[in-house]
C-alpha cells in the first residue's frame, strides 16, 4: 500500500514538473511574447534621500542662490555656528554674483548644481537638461575649482528621462527628506518646529538662500539640532564621496545617533 502510495506521489511531482517545463518552453519560443515586447525598464540609480541613515548626520542645503543681500546673511549665520551646508547654486545668479559664490566656497561650504536658468527639466530636450547642468557646472568650477557632479532638479521636477541622461552624463541627482517649505512666508517657528519634528539621522533639509524668515529661524534650529547630537556635514559626506567637509572623528566621535542608538 505505502509502495502504491510513493508512486502515486512521485507522479504527481512528475506532473508538476512537467506543467513547469511545458511553460518554459512556451516562454522560449515566443509564443507568448507579444510582437512589440521591451524589456522592462531599467532602474538608474534612484535619486538619493536619505542615503546614510546609520550616522547621526544631517545635512542643511540652500537652493536658488546666491543672492546679494541675503547669501551673506545666511554665510554669517553659518559661520558662527561653525557649520557646513552644500549650496545647490542657479548659475546665472551665480554668474550675477560671482564674488558671492567664491565666498561661500572660500567659506568651506560645498556648492552643488540647480541648473543654469531654473527650468522644469522634465519638460527639455536631452541636450538641453544636459546644457543646463554644464552650464553651471563650468561656472562653479570656473569661479571656485569646485567640481561638481550632484544636482538637484528645479521644483523637484523630474523624470524618469531625467534620471537617466543626467546619469549617464555623470551626475548625481540629490532630492531632500526634510522640507522647510521656506518659500511660501511660513513663519521661523513654525518652520523650526516642522523641521525639527521631521529630523533624522541621514536628513536632507530643503531650504532657500534668500528667504529671511530661513536666515532668522536658522540659529535656533542649528542649536537644537546639535543639543539632539546631530553632526552637520554636507550632502558630498552623507554620500559617502571625497569631501573636504568630513567631520573630524576626533571632534565629533560618533559615538551615539541622534536617535539614541549606539554604533
Ligand atoms: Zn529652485
Amino acid at each position: 500500500m505505502s509502495a502504491i502510495l510513493r508512486k502515486l506521489r512521485l507522479r504527481v511531482v512528475i506532473r508538476r514538473y512537467e506543467v513547469i517545463l511545458f511553460g518554459c518552453v512556451v516562454l522560449l519560443s515566443g509564443a507568448v511574447i507579444p510582437a512589440k515586447w521591451e524589456p522592462p525598464f531599467r532602474p538608474y540609480p534612484l535619486p538619493l534621500v536619505e542615503p546614510l541613515p546609520q550616522r547621526p548626520w544631517i545635512a542643511l542645503t540652500f537652493d536658488d542662490g546666491p543672492h546679494a543681500g541675503r547669501t551673506e546673511q545666511l554665510l554669517a549665520v553659518l559661520k558662527k555656528a561653525r557649520v557646513p551646508a552644500t549650496f545647490f547654486v542657479v548659475g546665472k545668479m551665480a554668474d550675477r554674483y560671482p564674488q558671492l559664490l567664491r565666498r561661500i566656497s572660500d567659506d568651506g561650504h560645498q556648492l552643488a548644481n540647480h541648473t543654469y536658468s531654473h527650468p522644469n527639466l522634465s519638460g527639455l530636450s536631452d541636450d538641453n537638461v544636459i546644457g543646463e547642468l554644464e552650464q553651471t557646472r563650468d561656472v562653479i568650477q570656473r569661479l571656485t575649482g569646485q567640481k561638481s557632479t550632484l544636482f538637484r532638479p528645479p521644483g523637484g521636477d523630474f523624470s524618469r528621462r531625467t534620471v537617466r541622461v543626467t546619469s549617464q552624463a555623470g551626475y548625481q541627482m540629490v532630492l531632500w527628506s526634510i522640507l522647510s517649505r521656506d518659500l511660501n512666508g511660513t513663519p521661523p517657528g513654525t518652520m523650526r518646529r516642522r523641521i525639527l519634528q521631521n529630523a533624522a539621522d541621514g536628513g536632507i533639509v530643503l531650504m532657500h538662500s534668500g528667504m529671511p524668515n530661513t536666515i532668522a529661524m536658522l540659529p535656533d534650529l542649528i542649536a537644537q539640532l546639535k543639543d539632539r547630537g546631530f553632526h552637520f556635514v554636507t550632502v558630498s559626506t552623507l554620500l559617502g564621496l571625497p569631501d573636504m567637509h568630513r567631520p573630524d572623528p576626533a571632534e565629533t566621535p560618533l559615538l551615539q545617533t541622534a536617535a539614541g542608538k549606539q554604533y
